[in-house]
């Protein structure tokens, strides 16, 4: 069984967080650390450690991140400029808490990444 983290107590709304959507599969909330104007994480409510524990059952769930990921860019009006989805996957993918998350970048244009910086 893989150790809960921070992110199973912003779920439950046990420690404070900026939560912007939330339902009964996945929970959205603005980075602490903010490395764009707008970083918003967007997470099962489900314990799953990263993309490599991933199962086939967990396939819609991981289909609604993306789902919402696109409801909250259009909900903090950075839909139609355009925006980053990130997920670091271990140790050398730089991810740093153990409960899977996609990173929702965006609200300026982004460098450091793609084919085209
Ligand atoms: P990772 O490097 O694992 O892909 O990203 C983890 C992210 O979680 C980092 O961007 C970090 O700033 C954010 N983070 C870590 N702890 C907290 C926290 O307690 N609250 C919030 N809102 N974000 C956190």
């Amino acid at each position: 069984m893989a150790e809960e983290t921070i992110f199973s107590k912003i779920v439950r709304r046990e420690i404070p967080s900026d939560i912007v959507y939330q339902d009964d599969r996945v929970t959205a909330f603005r980075d602490i650390n903010p490395r764009a104007r707008v970083h918003i994480l967007i997470i099962p409510n489900k314990l799953i450690p990263s993309v490599n524990e991933i199962q086939e059952e967990d396939e819609a769930l991981i289909g609604h991140l993306f789902t919402v990921a696109a409801q909250v860019a259009r909900q903090e009006n950075i839909a139609s400029d355009g925006y980053r989805l990130i997920f670091n996957c271990g140790r050398n993918g730089g991810q740093e808490v153990p409960h899977l998350h996609m990173h929702l970048l965006g609200g300026e244009p982004l460098k450091g990444f793609g084919f085209n910086c």
